[in-house]
């Protein structure tokens, strides 16, 4: 039997179908990630807004992937690396 469930993405793009999908590069595995954000709150973040205010409804490894380019697994990774 095939799923038919919806993925979370849509189940959440039709919640809020202000936001758009965004692909943010990491810049350590040169992968692209996709987030869902408002445009207007992107342009608060980029006019000085900070993050965690701009994004809130975002974790803090999706945020993380906006502010530092930087994915959650990469990120980790550079935790560890610090950590030793
Ligand atoms: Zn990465």
């Amino acid at each position: 039997m095939k799923e038919l469930r919806p993925s979370i993405e849509e189940i959440e793009a039709g919640i809020d179908d202000l936001r758009e999908r965004f692909d943010f590069l990491c810049d350590c595995c040169h992968q692209f990630f996709a987030v869902s954000i408002r445009g207007n709150d992107l342009r608060d973040w980029q006019n000085g807004k900070l993050a965690q205010y701009a994004f809130p409804y975002l974790t803090d490894d999706e945020r993380e992937l906006i502010i530092s380019h930087t994915c959650e697994t990469c990120f980790d990774d550079l935790a560890d690396f610090w950590d030793e």
